[in-house]
């Protein structure tokens, strides 16, 4: 029974189209690689149906006139044949290769780029292990589509109008009961198709959510926070969920396929059946010639397997259409942080921000920072205080653009920063973040990182700066120690000195410090503050200040409290007004 035409049938053929012509588009680059292995799908296809008309010639010309040159030749084709096939076959192997990789590496550094340009709202709502599985587990599976789905699915389409073509010219009855099956098996195939669609996501997906647990629970943090919680069992047991999940689906997936080919079998083994006992009949009366029943056995026994492969394709297309869908959902991620065109490159910033009339919220309706309206001079040392989740660390965000604002507008030197290209705007800003991430290589690598370029000598004396030089050297490897994952290897204090010294290098005018909550013992405290008050000299910083020293020191303190400045003022204009401010640094003190 055909399937009723409906609205939602409409549109979801229409998305498939154009993921398909989506699809199709990634080899516009390689149009001459595709090309080229477009010939020698065809060369090889033609030298598949051209071996039974050479058997047809061999049975009832060379053999019936006893021609022995053109039986020789006849005989030589049929070997010299599979052999160019073969060779042809192996120039098909190196272009499918070529092309599935360079499709991969395009997809592999196009999402990547997108990651890299999307703003941090996305990375706050993705696990980190589903991000990788569709870098790793969903592009690794491009490789397959191209040189398998695609490649067969274009050689038996050719392959097909070939070999139809052939038996239309040698017997129409014959051909047309070959034929008659086959709307019956598309049918059957787009169904099954569709299913294999919705299963395959759901295999993606699962195999992103295993991807995901294993990448929280075996770093280092992840294995210090199960071990401590004693928390294996469940952590085993969410595994062992995901996993049996995606075992059934593999199950599900597979044998519903067989089912399809063992009826696609049934087909496939009928017809040939008919053929030969109806064209058996027609050589008896002497209306078909044998060399014409055999050739045409011989091309039926071409155009089952294609078809019968190409429904199958049919099939793993779908699968192959759902991996495209997720990977190109990632190449589409919305870019909430645009540059603008003819976006301004600062050269020289003094270091005068304004922050006018600012609000923000994180999710609509759910204000973080209502109306943040602040002038902070060059050079001046502005310190946000407030309770946890007052919004201190949000207001940092605004500056480098890691969020924009949603009314008002943050502007360093009286420009908007919206209006100011990226790349300057992260030149110019030093961000020395709560928790020092450092990179799993060298010292050397990780304070360059501030600056690639930088001398020998540029880097020993930030690190000098930081307070960190001497403590390095006593390394194993000194420079050159590679530092473990995340910076395991080094304490606290010592990755946070990294982290200075690497914003020193990078000599940024402007500074946004997150001071580290975590309490040092006093040496270590006096080598952080004396690096932070070298790093903080002649710039303009916005310290989000957890110890008292930084605030004493500081031009302005900003008190927030539910988003909204509720003070401002030196610290003895706020301790005289003996208001939030006061009350929180009393129990500082005490
Ligand atoms: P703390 O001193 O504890 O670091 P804070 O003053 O820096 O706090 P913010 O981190 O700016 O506060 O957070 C302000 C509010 O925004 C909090 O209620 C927090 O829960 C919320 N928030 C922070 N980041 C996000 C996010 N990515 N998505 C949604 N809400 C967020």
């Amino acid at each position: 029974m055909p399937t009723p035409v409906t609205c939602s049938n409409v549109s979801q053929n229409s998305a498939t189209i154009s993921l398909l012509r989506r699809l199709f588009g990634l080899f516009r680059p390689y149009w001459h690689l595709s090309l080229q292995a477009l010939l020698a799908i065809f060369a090889i296809d033609l030298f598949d149906v051209a071996s039974p008309k050479v058997l047809e010639r061999l049975i009832d010309q060379a053999i019936p006139q006893r021609d022995i040159l053109l039986l020789t030749l006849l005989a030589f084709l049929l070997f010299a044949i599979p052999v160019l096939s073969g060779i042809v076959g192996i120039a098909k192997s190196y272009l499918d290769v070529a092309l599935s990789q360079h499709m991969m590496h395009d997809l592999r550094v196009g999402i990547y780029d997108r990651l890299q340009q999307v703003s941090l709202r996305f990375y706050t709502s993705q696990r980190t292990g589903e991000i990788i599985s569709r870098l790793t587990n969903d592009i690794n599976g491009v490789e397959d589509i191209v040189k398998n789905t695609i490649s067969q699915m274009v050689s038996n389409i050719i392959k097909i109008a070939l070999v139809l073509v052939l038996m239309f010219s040698m017997s129409i009855p014959l051909t047309l009961l070959c034929l008659v099956l086959v709307p019956f098996f598309l049918f059957l195939s787009r169904s099954v198709g569709s299913s294999f669609r919705t299963t395959s996501a759901l295999r993606q997906e699962l195999l992103a959510e295993v991807s995901a647990h294993l990448e929280q629970t075996l770093t280092i943090s992840g294995a210090l926070l199960i071990k401590s919680f004693g928390r294996q069992q469940d952590e085993r047991t969410h595994l062992t969920h995901a996993s049996k999940q995606l075992v059934r689906v593999q199950i599900r997936q597979t044998m519903r396929g067989r089912w399809f080919m063992l009826m696609l079998h049934l087909f496939f083994s009928a017809v040939p059946a008919c053929i030969y006992y109806l064209g058996g009949r027609q050589v008896i009366g002497g209306t078909v010639q044998l060399g014409q029943l055999v050739a045409f056995i011989a091309l039926q026994a071409i155009l089952f397997p294609a078809f019968r492969s190409l429904l199958d394709i049919h099939v793993s297309l779908q699968t192959a259409l759902a991996l495209f869908e997720r990977l190109f959902a990632y190449l589409d991620l919305p870019l909430e942080i645009n540059e603008e065109s003819g976006a301004v490159e600062l050269s020289e910033v003094q270091g005068h921000i304004r922050f006018r009339h600012v609000s923000f919220s994180y999710h609509p309706g759910r204000p973080v920072l209502c109306d943040i309206d602040v002038e902070i001079q060059p050079g001046q040392l502005v310190a946000l205080v407030g309770p946890s989740g007052a919004g201190k660390t949000t207001t940092t965000y605004l500056l480098p653009r890691l969020y924009d604002v949603e009314e008002g507008a943050v502007e360093i030197d009286g420009h908007d920063v919206r209006s100011l290209a990226l790349a300057s705007l992260a030149h110019h800003i030093g961000i020395v973040p709560q928790e020092t991430y450092l990179l799993h290589t060298t010292v050397r690598e990780n304070i360059l990182y501030g600056h690639p370029e930088a001398t020998e000598e540029e880097m020993v004396t930030a690190a000098q700066a930081a307070c960190i030089h001497e403590r390095i050297l006593e390394l194993p490897q000194g420079y050159d120690t590679v530092v473990g994952p995340r910076g395991y290897l080094l304490s606290g204090g010592e990755k946070q000195r990294i982290a200075i010294a690497r914003v020193l290098l990078k000599n940024p005018r402007i500074l946004i410090l997150d001071e580290a909550t975590s309490s040092l013992d006093t040496h270590a405290e006096r080598l952080i503050q004396t690096a932070l008050a070298r790093l903080q000299r002649s710039r303009t910083t916005i310290a989000i200040a957890h110890r008292l020293s930084t605030v004493l020191a500081a031009d302005q303190i900003l008190v927030l409290d539910q988003g909204r400045i509720v003070e401002r003022g030196t610290h003895t204009d706020l301790i005289s007004l003996g208001g939030l401010y006061a009350y929180l640094y009393k129990e500082q003190v005490r």
